[in-house]
Protein backbone atom coordinates (compact mmCIF):
# COMPACT_ATOMS: atom_id res chain seq x y z
CA UNK A 1 0.00 0.00 0.00
CA UNK A 2 0.82 3.83 -0.74
CA UNK A 3 1.22 6.32 2.03
CA UNK A 4 1.00 9.82 1.85
CA UNK A 5 0.74 12.56 4.57
CA UNK A 6 -1.75 14.61 2.95
CA UNK A 7 -4.30 12.69 0.37
CA UNK A 8 -6.41 15.35 -1.65
CA UNK A 9 -9.70 14.06 -3.33
CA UNK A 10 -10.55 16.07 -6.48
CA UNK A 11 -8.20 18.51 -8.66
CA UNK A 12 -10.65 21.47 -9.55
CA UNK A 13 -9.77 24.47 -8.22
CA UNK A 14 -9.98 23.96 -4.84
CA UNK A 15 -7.95 20.50 -4.72
CA UNK A 16 -5.63 21.63 -6.83
CA UNK A 17 -4.92 25.02 -5.00
CA UNK A 18 -4.90 23.70 -1.46
CA UNK A 19 -2.10 21.02 -2.93
CA UNK A 20 -0.26 24.27 -4.01
CA UNK A 21 -0.98 25.71 -0.65
CA UNK A 22 0.49 22.66 1.74
CA UNK A 23 3.30 22.52 -0.67
CA UNK A 24 4.05 25.74 0.15
CA UNK A 25 3.76 25.63 3.82
CA UNK A 26 6.39 23.52 4.02
CA UNK A 27 4.56 19.43 3.59
CA UNK A 28 6.46 17.34 1.62
CA UNK A 29 4.14 14.13 1.18
CA UNK A 30 1.00 15.03 -0.67
CA UNK A 31 -0.95 13.04 -3.06
CA UNK A 32 -3.84 15.04 -5.35
CA UNK A 33 -5.90 12.70 -7.43
CA UNK A 34 -8.63 12.94 -9.62
CA UNK A 35 -10.79 9.95 -11.64
CA UNK A 36 -10.11 12.68 -15.03
CA UNK A 37 -7.21 12.44 -16.78
CA UNK A 38 -6.17 16.35 -16.74
CA UNK A 39 -6.48 18.71 -13.92
CA UNK A 40 -8.66 21.48 -14.01
CA UNK A 41 -12.21 19.93 -12.48
CA UNK A 42 -15.53 21.92 -14.10
CA UNK A 43 -13.62 24.16 -15.17
CA UNK A 44 -12.51 22.22 -18.57
CA UNK A 45 -15.80 22.31 -19.85
CA UNK A 46 -16.74 26.10 -19.38
CA UNK A 47 -15.21 27.91 -22.37
CA UNK A 48 -16.67 31.27 -21.59
CA UNK A 49 -14.64 33.85 -20.29
CA UNK A 50 -15.57 35.09 -16.54
CA UNK A 51 -12.99 33.06 -14.39
CA UNK A 52 -9.93 34.58 -11.96
CA UNK A 53 -10.27 38.12 -11.99
CA UNK A 54 -9.41 38.02 -7.97
CA UNK A 55 -6.76 34.67 -8.52
CA UNK A 56 -5.27 36.26 -11.76
CA UNK A 57 -6.20 39.59 -12.45
CA UNK A 58 -7.52 38.77 -15.60
CA UNK A 59 -10.92 37.32 -17.27
CA UNK A 60 -10.17 33.80 -18.09
CA UNK A 61 -12.00 30.82 -20.17
CA UNK A 62 -12.33 28.00 -17.49
CA UNK A 63 -9.61 26.11 -19.40
CA UNK A 64 -6.91 29.26 -19.14
CA UNK A 65 -7.73 29.24 -15.47
CA UNK A 66 -7.43 25.47 -15.30
CA UNK A 67 -3.70 26.09 -16.84
CA UNK A 68 -2.90 28.62 -15.17
CA UNK A 69 -3.55 26.26 -11.56
CA UNK A 70 -1.70 23.31 -13.18
CA UNK A 71 1.23 25.24 -13.85
CA UNK A 72 1.24 25.83 -10.22
CA UNK A 73 0.74 22.16 -9.36
CA UNK A 74 3.74 21.31 -11.60
CA UNK A 75 6.07 23.57 -10.16
CA UNK A 76 5.41 21.60 -6.76
CA UNK A 77 6.11 18.41 -5.73
CA UNK A 78 2.99 17.46 -5.48
CA UNK A 79 2.41 13.42 -6.50
CA UNK A 80 -0.86 13.98 -8.99
CA UNK A 81 -2.49 11.04 -10.07
CA UNK A 82 -4.80 10.82 -12.57
CA UNK A 83 -7.30 8.72 -14.17
CA UNK A 84 -8.31 7.27 -10.60
CA UNK A 85 -11.86 7.28 -9.23
CA UNK A 86 -12.08 6.87 -5.00
CA UNK A 87 -13.96 4.12 -4.24
CA UNK A 88 -14.42 4.13 -0.67
CA UNK A 89 -12.63 5.21 2.37
CA UNK A 90 -12.00 3.67 5.95
CA UNK A 91 -11.73 4.72 9.18
CA UNK A 92 -8.41 3.39 9.14
CA UNK A 93 -6.94 6.18 6.66
CA UNK A 94 -7.19 4.05 3.54
CA UNK A 95 -8.44 5.39 0.32
CA UNK A 96 -9.01 2.60 -2.33
CA UNK A 97 -8.73 3.70 -5.76
CA UNK A 98 -9.80 2.61 -9.51
CA UNK A 99 -7.71 3.55 -12.52
CA UNK A 100 -7.00 1.85 -15.66
CA UNK A 101 -3.71 0.00 -13.74
CA UNK A 102 -6.31 -1.63 -11.37
CA UNK A 103 -6.94 -1.31 -7.67
CA UNK A 104 -4.57 0.92 -5.73
CA UNK A 105 -4.62 1.04 -1.50
CA UNK A 106 -3.43 4.52 -0.48
CA UNK A 107 -2.89 5.62 3.22
CA UNK A 108 -2.86 8.74 4.35
CA UNK A 109 -2.42 10.99 7.88
CA UNK A 110 -4.60 13.50 6.53
CA UNK A 111 -7.66 13.52 3.89
CA UNK A 112 -8.96 16.97 1.54
CA UNK A 113 -12.50 16.32 0.22
CA UNK A 114 -12.78 18.75 -2.62
CA UNK A 115 -14.70 16.57 -4.85
CA UNK A 116 -17.50 19.03 -6.12
CA UNK A 117 -20.72 18.97 -6.49
CA UNK A 118 -23.55 16.87 -8.79
CA UNK A 119 -26.53 18.36 -10.19
CA UNK A 120 -30.11 18.08 -9.27
CA UNK A 121 -32.32 15.87 -11.88
CA UNK A 122 -36.10 16.39 -13.61
CA UNK A 123 -36.36 13.40 -11.23
CA UNK A 124 -36.17 16.46 -7.93
CA UNK A 125 -39.54 17.82 -9.37
CA UNK A 126 -43.10 17.38 -9.46
CA UNK A 127 -43.21 16.88 -13.32
CA UNK A 128 -45.96 14.66 -14.68
CA UNK A 129 -45.86 12.68 -18.03
CA UNK A 130 -43.08 10.42 -19.85
CA UNK A 131 -39.34 10.37 -19.12
CA UNK A 132 -38.50 10.83 -23.19
CA UNK A 133 -35.01 10.89 -24.93
CA UNK A 134 -34.08 14.53 -25.14
CA UNK A 135 -33.86 15.89 -21.22
CA UNK A 136 -30.41 16.56 -20.31
CA UNK A 137 -28.80 18.31 -16.90
CA UNK A 138 -27.51 21.49 -17.48
CA UNK A 139 -23.58 20.39 -16.81
CA UNK A 140 -24.66 17.11 -19.02
CA UNK A 141 -25.66 19.43 -21.95
CA UNK A 142 -22.30 21.76 -20.99
CA UNK A 143 -20.12 19.08 -21.70
CA UNK A 144 -21.45 17.05 -24.17
CA UNK A 145 -21.61 20.25 -26.17
CA UNK A 146 -18.00 22.05 -25.39
CA UNK A 147 -15.89 19.02 -24.93
CA UNK A 148 -17.56 16.05 -27.27
CA UNK A 149 -18.99 18.25 -29.69
CA UNK A 150 -22.46 16.72 -30.02
CA UNK A 151 -25.29 18.27 -30.97
CA UNK A 152 -28.18 18.24 -28.64
CA UNK A 153 -31.08 19.24 -30.54
CA UNK A 154 -32.97 22.31 -32.40
CA UNK A 155 -35.32 23.86 -30.09
CA UNK A 156 -34.63 24.50 -26.56
CA UNK A 157 -36.24 24.72 -23.26
CA UNK A 158 -34.08 25.59 -20.17
CA UNK A 159 -35.29 25.26 -16.52
CA UNK A 160 -33.28 27.79 -14.38
CA UNK A 161 -32.35 30.81 -14.98
CA UNK A 162 -29.47 30.50 -12.32
CA UNK A 163 -25.22 31.49 -14.14
CA UNK A 164 -25.96 28.04 -15.87
CA UNK A 165 -29.05 28.33 -17.12
CA UNK A 166 -28.03 31.68 -18.70
CA UNK A 167 -24.94 30.45 -19.79
CA UNK A 168 -25.99 27.35 -21.83
CA UNK A 169 -28.87 29.75 -22.99
CA UNK A 170 -26.23 32.09 -24.57
CA UNK A 171 -24.07 28.42 -25.99
CA UNK A 172 -26.85 27.42 -27.79
CA UNK A 173 -27.66 30.07 -29.76
CA UNK A 174 -23.88 30.53 -30.64
CA UNK A 175 -24.57 27.06 -32.20
CA UNK A 176 -27.30 28.20 -34.23
CA UNK A 177 -30.39 26.59 -32.22
CA UNK A 178 -33.12 27.74 -30.73
CA UNK A 179 -33.78 28.65 -27.30
CA UNK A 180 -37.74 28.86 -26.89
CA UNK A 181 -37.57 29.89 -23.43
CA UNK A 182 -36.14 30.04 -20.16
CA UNK A 183 -38.32 29.27 -17.73
CA UNK A 184 -38.11 30.69 -13.92
CA UNK A 185 -40.04 29.85 -10.59
CA UNK A 186 -38.95 33.64 -9.12
CA UNK A 187 -39.68 37.32 -10.15
CA UNK A 188 -36.20 37.89 -11.36
CA UNK A 189 -33.77 35.72 -13.21
CA UNK A 190 -31.48 33.71 -11.07
CA UNK A 191 -27.82 34.21 -12.00
CA UNK A 192 -25.26 37.56 -11.51
CA UNK A 193 -26.48 40.51 -13.30
CA UNK A 194 -23.43 40.21 -15.62
CA UNK A 195 -24.20 37.08 -16.86
CA UNK A 196 -27.93 38.17 -17.85
CA UNK A 197 -26.26 41.12 -19.73
CA UNK A 198 -24.30 39.04 -21.65
CA UNK A 199 -25.79 35.75 -22.27
CA UNK A 200 -29.64 36.87 -22.30
CA UNK A 201 -30.08 40.35 -23.16
CA UNK A 202 -27.75 40.60 -25.96
CA UNK A 203 -28.85 37.25 -27.36
CA UNK A 204 -32.27 38.71 -26.81
CA UNK A 205 -33.56 35.55 -25.60
CA UNK A 206 -36.70 34.99 -23.86
CA UNK A 207 -37.34 34.46 -20.11
CA UNK A 208 -40.65 33.33 -18.73
CA UNK A 209 -41.34 34.10 -15.32
CA UNK A 210 -43.15 33.04 -11.95
CA UNK A 211 -43.86 29.73 -14.20
CA UNK A 212 -42.54 25.99 -13.85
CA UNK A 213 -42.75 23.05 -15.83
CA UNK A 214 -45.61 20.72 -15.43
CA UNK A 215 -45.57 18.61 -17.91
CA UNK A 216 -43.04 16.72 -20.24
CA UNK A 217 -44.41 15.63 -23.68
CA UNK A 218 -43.40 12.89 -26.08
CA UNK A 219 -41.90 9.15 -26.95
CA UNK A 220 -39.18 8.76 -27.45
CA UNK A 221 -38.14 12.08 -28.17
CA UNK A 222 -39.36 15.33 -26.05
CA UNK A 223 -42.33 17.00 -28.29
CA UNK A 224 -42.94 19.79 -25.99
CA UNK A 225 -43.24 20.77 -22.14
CA UNK A 226 -46.41 22.05 -20.31
CA UNK A 227 -45.53 25.26 -18.50
CA UNK A 228 -47.54 26.61 -15.54
CA UNK A 229 -47.88 30.04 -14.43
CA UNK A 230 -47.53 29.99 -10.86
CA UNK A 231 -49.69 33.25 -10.04
CA UNK A 232 -52.95 32.81 -12.20
CA UNK A 233 -52.44 28.91 -12.78
CA UNK A 234 -52.70 28.95 -16.69
CA UNK A 235 -51.17 26.41 -18.45
CA UNK A 236 -49.56 26.55 -21.88
CA UNK A 237 -47.50 24.29 -24.44
CA UNK A 238 -44.15 25.02 -25.81
CA UNK A 239 -42.88 22.55 -28.18
CA UNK A 240 -39.60 21.94 -27.85
CA UNK A 241 -37.46 18.44 -28.67
CA UNK A 242 -34.91 19.30 -26.17
CA UNK A 243 -35.23 20.03 -22.24
CA UNK A 244 -32.07 21.53 -20.05
CA UNK A 245 -32.74 21.77 -16.53
CA UNK A 246 -30.33 23.94 -14.56
CA UNK A 247 -32.20 23.92 -11.13
CA UNK A 248 -29.51 23.49 -8.62
CA UNK A 249 -26.30 21.51 -7.35
CA UNK A 250 -25.46 19.75 -4.40
CA UNK A 251 -22.30 18.86 -2.60
CA UNK A 252 -20.93 15.38 -3.63
CA UNK A 253 -20.34 13.58 -0.20
CA UNK A 254 -21.14 10.35 -0.92
CA UNK A 255 -17.82 8.91 -0.19
CA UNK A 256 -17.51 10.41 3.32
CA UNK A 257 -20.79 9.16 4.48
CA UNK A 258 -20.43 7.77 8.29
CA UNK A 259 -16.75 9.17 8.29
CA UNK A 260 -18.30 12.74 8.56
CA UNK A 261 -17.04 13.22 12.21
CA UNK A 262 -13.69 11.55 11.93
CA UNK A 263 -11.01 14.47 13.37
CA UNK A 264 -8.88 13.71 9.82
CA UNK A 265 -11.19 15.17 7.24
CA UNK A 266 -11.72 18.26 6.09
CA UNK A 267 -13.77 19.70 3.41
CA UNK A 268 -13.08 22.24 0.50
CA UNK A 269 -14.61 23.72 -2.63
CA UNK A 270 -18.01 22.65 -4.05
CA UNK A 271 -17.77 19.51 -1.74
CA UNK A 272 -18.51 21.62 1.19
CA UNK A 273 -20.68 24.56 -0.38
CA UNK A 274 -21.43 25.33 -3.47
CA UNK A 275 -19.41 28.35 -5.04
CA UNK A 276 -20.53 30.98 -7.62
CA UNK A 277 -16.60 31.77 -8.37
CA UNK A 278 -13.73 29.57 -9.29
CA UNK A 279 -11.97 32.49 -7.11
CA UNK A 280 -13.63 31.72 -4.09
CA UNK A 281 -12.97 27.62 -4.15
CA UNK A 282 -9.80 28.00 -4.98
CA UNK A 283 -9.00 30.48 -2.00
CA UNK A 284 -11.09 28.08 0.02
CA UNK A 285 -8.76 25.01 -0.90
CA UNK A 286 -5.79 27.29 -0.55
CA UNK A 287 -6.72 28.70 3.04
CA UNK A 288 -7.51 25.15 3.87
CA UNK A 289 -4.18 23.67 2.49
CA UNK A 290 -1.81 25.85 3.53
CA UNK A 291 -3.35 25.24 7.67
CA UNK A 292 -3.14 21.74 7.00
CA UNK A 293 0.01 21.79 5.61
CA UNK A 294 1.54 23.65 8.65
CA UNK A 295 0.45 20.88 10.67
CA UNK A 296 2.09 17.76 8.73
CA UNK A 297 4.84 20.12 8.26
CA UNK A 298 5.64 20.48 12.09
CA UNK A 299 4.38 16.83 12.53
CA UNK A 300 1.30 17.87 14.09
CA UNK A 301 -1.37 16.26 12.38
CA UNK A 302 -4.61 16.62 14.98
C1 LIG B 1 -21.41 25.91 -15.76
C2 LIG B 1 -20.64 26.66 -14.73
C3 LIG B 1 -20.27 27.94 -15.01
C4 LIG B 1 -19.48 28.64 -14.10
N1 LIG B 1 -19.10 29.90 -14.44
C5 LIG B 1 -18.22 30.54 -13.64
C6 LIG B 1 -17.67 31.83 -14.05
O1 LIG B 1 -18.03 32.38 -15.09
N2 LIG B 1 -16.76 32.41 -13.24
C7 LIG B 1 -16.34 31.79 -12.09
O2 LIG B 1 -15.46 32.33 -11.39
N3 LIG B 1 -16.88 30.60 -11.66
C8 LIG B 1 -17.80 29.96 -12.40
N4 LIG B 1 -18.30 28.75 -12.01
C9 LIG B 1 -18.01 28.21 -10.65
C10 LIG B 1 -16.66 27.51 -10.52
O3 LIG B 1 -16.27 26.98 -11.76
C11 LIG B 1 -16.71 26.38 -9.48
O4 LIG B 1 -17.30 26.84 -8.29
C12 LIG B 1 -15.32 25.82 -9.11
O5 LIG B 1 -14.53 25.64 -10.26
C13 LIG B 1 -15.51 24.51 -8.34
O6 LIG B 1 -14.28 23.95 -8.01
P1 LIG B 1 -14.19 22.61 -7.11
O7 LIG B 1 -12.73 22.29 -7.06
O8 LIG B 1 -14.89 22.78 -5.83
O9 LIG B 1 -15.00 21.46 -7.89
P2 LIG B 1 -14.80 20.78 -9.32
O10 LIG B 1 -14.19 21.67 -10.31
O11 LIG B 1 -16.11 20.16 -9.65
O12 LIG B 1 -13.73 19.60 -9.02
C14 LIG B 1 -14.06 18.41 -8.36
C15 LIG B 1 -13.19 17.32 -8.92
O13 LIG B 1 -13.34 16.16 -8.10
C16 LIG B 1 -13.29 15.02 -8.92
N5 LIG B 1 -13.91 13.91 -8.19
C17 LIG B 1 -15.15 13.90 -7.61
N6 LIG B 1 -15.38 12.71 -7.01
C18 LIG B 1 -14.26 11.97 -7.21
C19 LIG B 1 -13.89 10.64 -6.83
N7 LIG B 1 -14.71 9.82 -6.12
N8 LIG B 1 -12.67 10.17 -7.21
C20 LIG B 1 -11.82 10.96 -7.93
N9 LIG B 1 -12.13 12.22 -8.31
C21 LIG B 1 -13.34 12.72 -7.96
C22 LIG B 1 -14.03 15.45 -10.18
O14 LIG B 1 -13.67 14.66 -11.29
C23 LIG B 1 -13.57 16.90 -10.33
O15 LIG B 1 -12.44 17.00 -11.18
C24 LIG B 1 -19.09 28.02 -12.88
C25 LIG B 1 -19.50 26.71 -12.59
C26 LIG B 1 -20.27 26.02 -13.50
C27 LIG B 1 -20.69 24.62 -13.15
Amino acid sequence: MNKTDLLIIGAGAAGISAACAAWDAGCRSIVLTDRLDSPGGILRQCVHEGFGLAEFGAELTGPAYADRLSERLSCTGVLFLPGREVLALTKEKTAVLSGSGGIEQVGFKRLILASGCREKTIGSLPVAGPRPAGIFTAGQAQEMINLCHWDLGSNIVILGSGDLGMILARRFTLEGKRVVSLVEQNKRYGGMARNYRRCIEAYQIPIRYRRTIRELHGMPRLTGVTVENLESGEREKLPCDTLVTAIGLIPERELIRGLEKEEWLSLAGNCKKVHDLADSAAAEGAALGRQIGEQLAKGNTA
